[in-house]
């Protein structure tokens, strides 16, 4: 069946990011693939299963959802949830050997009760405020870290840094692995096997801490900051199509679209393409993003509806109905999108819904 709008994933760029971005690691780093958010909408079963293929054996996702998907299809190694899970779904996190953040004081107490001796992960909070004991107070942070590795099988610390990828940030990503590293060697005879602070950026450009790397974006070819330069030979694994319903020309004065937002200075000639908001396609992009047809950038008229969006194809050989339209690839990457609708790429990314078929290219 021919789809309205697909996504083509490219596993051999992503065995290719992979084998990059390890190059640029110590030797005693492991890493860590960041596969929540349905492996930033890549597929997570898939991307895991090529990973694994690597050789690579732990994976982070957000929630027990996802990783309860991938032990259920065979996913092996360390599964860490980096974020809450109700202490009501113990029971799950022991069957499927679950890995589960602690973040918190009161919340490691109420899954001590529920499920004693399953594997976790101390979060530590070194600024972000967000999860984490507070690495401020190391003592008391030391003190909580040990008690509760009595109670748990305790495989290891980490931190998250959250200006990593941007330079003028520098002093305050020193400050956070300054205080995680005084946490972490005030625990160093628990022996935990498992000390990370790096996301993505930190581990290009801070990585003088810690035995793992949690790898998220850069793994998928995209920029942590749209100010950032990545490594020689790392490319976006991702290309999102989508095709021209039908064309009609359209004279000055006349209006595109819902809201009547778009009025036309002159003889246009306009395509409708078969993917809207539904499809992650961002509203936001009204009348300021653009789409590349027949290697040309085609910009979008008036609002994006549900299902559906009309570009200028003016001067555009050969638009006509079923010509195949890049929403991202080729003349526009996810970044470039996201600076159009004033978002991130990653949010891009995890955007793209359920709806739009996902291609895997493997060879
Ligand atoms: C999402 C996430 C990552 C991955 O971050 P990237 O910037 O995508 O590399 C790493 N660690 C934690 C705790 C996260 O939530």
């Amino acid at each position: 069946m021919i789809a309205n709008s697909w996504v083509e994933i490219d596993l051999k760029v992503l065995k290719r990011n992979l084998e990059i971005y390890k190059g640029c690691l110590n030797k005693d780093q492991q890493l860590m693939a960041v596969v929540k958010a349905d492996a930033y909408g890549h597929g997570d079963v898939e991307v895991a299963k090529t990973l694994a293929s690597c050789g690579i054996r732990d994976f982070a996702v957000a929630n027990i959802e996802e990783a309860v998907r991938l032990r259920e299809h065979g996913i092996e190694g360390q599964l860490l949830i980096l974020g809450y899970t109700d202490p009501e779904a113990a029971d799950d996190l022991k069957k499927y050997d679950i890995t589960q953040a602690l973040i918190s004081e009161e919340y490691a107490e109420a899954l001590a009760k529920k499920a004693p001796g399953i594997k976790t992960q101390f979060a530590v909070d070194t600024g972000m405020n967000r999860i984490g004991l507070d690495a401020a107070r190391p003592n008391c942070c030391c003190g909580m870290i040990r008690s509760f590795a009595r109670v748990f099988r305790m495989t290891g610390i980490f931190t998250h840094l959250c200006v990593a990828d941007t330079p003028a940030e520098d002093e305050f990503t020193r400050l956070q692995i300054e205080r995680f590293s005084t946490v972490a060697q005030g625990v160093s005879d628990l022996k935990l096997p498992y000390v990370h602070c790096m996301n993505s950026a930190g581990g290009l450009w801070h990585n003088d801490f810690g035995n793992m790397v949690r790898l998220g974006i850069v793994l998928y070819g995209l920029k942590p900051d749209i100010e950032n330069t990545l490594p020689e030979g790392i490319k976006p694994v991702l290309c999102w199509k989508s095709r021209i319903s039908m064309v009609k020309n359209v004279g000055k004065g006349e209006t595109v679209g819902y809201g009547r937002s778009y009025t036309v200075a002159g003889p246009m000639r306009l395509a409708t393409v078969t993917a809207g908001y539904a499809d992650g396609y961002n509203r936001l992009l009204s009348n300021k993003g653009y789409v590349m047809v027949n290697g040309k950038k085609a910009p979008v008229v008036g609002r994006v509806c549900m299902d559906q969006f009309m570009v200028d194809v003016t001067g555009i050989e050969n638009a006509q109905m079923g010509t195949e339209v890049t929403l991202i690839g080729d003349g526009i990457t996810a970044d470039e999108m996201a600076q159009n609708a004033g978002t991130i790429g990653y949010e891009i990314l995890c955007g793209i819904s359920k709806r739009v078929r996902r291609i895997y290219i493997t060879d």
